[in-house]
């Protein structure tokens, strides 16, 4: 069989590359560092985490992101096993030895007979007679060959900073006080949830957000082009307190059911999923910190006891917009030879990238192999994360995602119950999960 040949060798094309090895496919990885850096490495190891040394939440029945170890611990992943090996004690959260776990990936690769690692920068789309490539070459993608991956999806779907508004489970939504109406009613009327604000809770919370806590740019990440049409929510605060009422906060065309008139100040939220689970908060995004998102964002009427899916942020980052490029099995469709994985699809961390690279790994190595690469079930929080970022996520407003179980279809409730309780909720969402995952794992019977 000739290679698969992976880019970048960091969490995504570390997992990308072991998953093609593991299944006897031979893998080349090309990882650029030590002849060419990134702003942010600063090692020559596979797989360095450049910045937290945690996995985030490792419990399964009520964390998505627990889920996700879960799922790719079953599915032999190499993070996951030497994350395992190299953990730290940090309570309910996966936290690593970042030397010793970089070591252990680094090695575990260097020794695998069916694993070539070639340290040069892969400075253009790959020659043509590589005809199954992934690239995984994250968020700090090498200037030259993220032109390229521009050139071929065209510039406008290829960003350089993300710029996320925070999202919001549909379900933690107070609608005694919140109601869907789209602004004069247009297209279907109710496309959009508003959150009413009069005028003492606008200026509380304009004070708010002129007097929260930010998080400061990188010195690298200092040249971040504030766009006109997507300034973090607090920079429009500071061009004058009525700006935001001019802007994303803009009662008009807008009529509150509780008082029939229009509201002072509204806060909209645009649905931001196929299956209607997570809406985003059109135009907030910002540099917060998040203790203070949940504080700020929770004083507005209807959001007060919000679960959020993600919060809100704006870094330097490389991402295409996926639901538009990319195939259910992550190949470009401009180009299928080339697979993309891990941050470059527009998830985000280190799990939810390796995840991708697991995925990426698994339908490269069953496409060269002319065996059917059959996805993950989107019951899975694999194949849920999957399906957001290839088909379910709006193209229009796409930006990064975490894993959340509000990717997930959700659970009908026993008969007579309107809803599963709370508590209920993620746990039942995570055995169907595992259960779904395991039979997606087992090997097809023969006729
Ligand atoms: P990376 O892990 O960045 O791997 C990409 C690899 O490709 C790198 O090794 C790079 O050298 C190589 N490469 C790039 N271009 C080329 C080329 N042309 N040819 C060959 N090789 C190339 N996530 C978290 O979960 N927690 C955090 O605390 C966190 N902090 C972050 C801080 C910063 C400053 C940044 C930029 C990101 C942070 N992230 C964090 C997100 C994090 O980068 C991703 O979660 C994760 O590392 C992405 O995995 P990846 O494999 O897609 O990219």
């Amino acid at each position: 069989l000739s290679p698969v040949h992976v880019v970048g060798g960091g969490l995504a094309g570390s997992e990308a590359a072991w998953q093609i090895a593991r299944s006897g496919v031979p893998v080349v990885l090309h990882e650029m560092r030590p002849q060419r850096k990134t702003p942010a490495h600063k090692t020559e190891g596979l797989a360095e985490l450049v910045c937290s040394n945690s996995f985030r939440s490792d419990d399964a029945m009520n964390n998505a992101v627990g889920l996700l170890h879960a799922e790719m611990r079953r599915c032999d992943s190499l993070i996951m096993r030497c994350g395992d090996e190299h953990r730290l004690p940090a309570g309910g959260a996966l936290a690593v030895d970042r030397d010793g776990f970089s070591e252990a990936v680094t090695a575990n690769l260097a020794e695998h007979p069916l694993v070539e690692i070639r340290r040069e920068e892969v400075a253009g789309l790959p020659p043509e007679d590589w005809d199954s490539v992934i690239l995984a070459t994250g968020p700090l993608t090498s200037p030259a060959l993220a032109e390229a991956i521009g050139a071929l999806g065209g510039e406008d779907h290829l960003a350089f900073f993300d710029a996320i508004a925070p999202i919001v489970h549909r379900e933690s939504i107070d609608f005694d006080v919140a109601w869907f109406q789209s602004r004069y009613d247009k297209g279907g009327g109710k496309d959009y949830i508003n959150c009413p604000l009069d005028r003492e809770q606008y200026e509380a919370f304009i004070d708010a957000l002129l007097n929260g806590e930010k998080t400061e740019f990188r010195e690298w990440e200092k040249d971040t082009p504030y766009f006109e049409g997507c300034l973090p929510i607090e920079v429009m605060a500071e061009r004058g307190r009525e700006t935001l009422r001019y802007g994303p906060m803009k009662p008009v065309g807008l009529t509150d059911p509780r008082s029939e008139r229009e509201a002072h100040a509204v806060v909209q939220l645009r649905q931001d999923n196929a299956l209607g689970t997570l809406f985003n908060m059109v135009g907030f995004q910002t540099k917060l910190k998040y203790g203070e998102q949940l504080r700020i964002f929770r004083s507005i009427p209807g959001l007060e006891n919000a679960e959020f899916a993600r919060l809100g942020g704006l870094h330097r980052n490389t991402f295409i917009n996926s639901p538009k490029l990319l195939d259910g099995q992550l190949r470009m469709k401009a180009a299928p030879r080339l697979r993309v994985a891990g941050q470059v699809t527009g998830v985000e961390g280190y799990v939810e990238s390796a995840a991708v690279g697991l995925l990426a790994g698994r339908f490269a190595a069953a496409e060269r192999k002319g065996e059917g690469a059959n996805p993950p079930p989107p019951t899975t929080a694999l194949g849920a994360l999957l399906s957001h970022i290839t088909g379910g996520a709006e193209a229009e407003t796409f930006q990064p995602m975490n894993i959340n179980f509000g990717l997930l279809p959700p659970i009908a409730p026993p008969p007579g119950q309107r809803k599963l309780k709370k508590r209920d909720r993620k746990p039942a969402l995570a055995t169907r999960a595992l259960e779904d995952l395991d039979g997606w794992l087992e090997p097809v019977p023969a006729d």
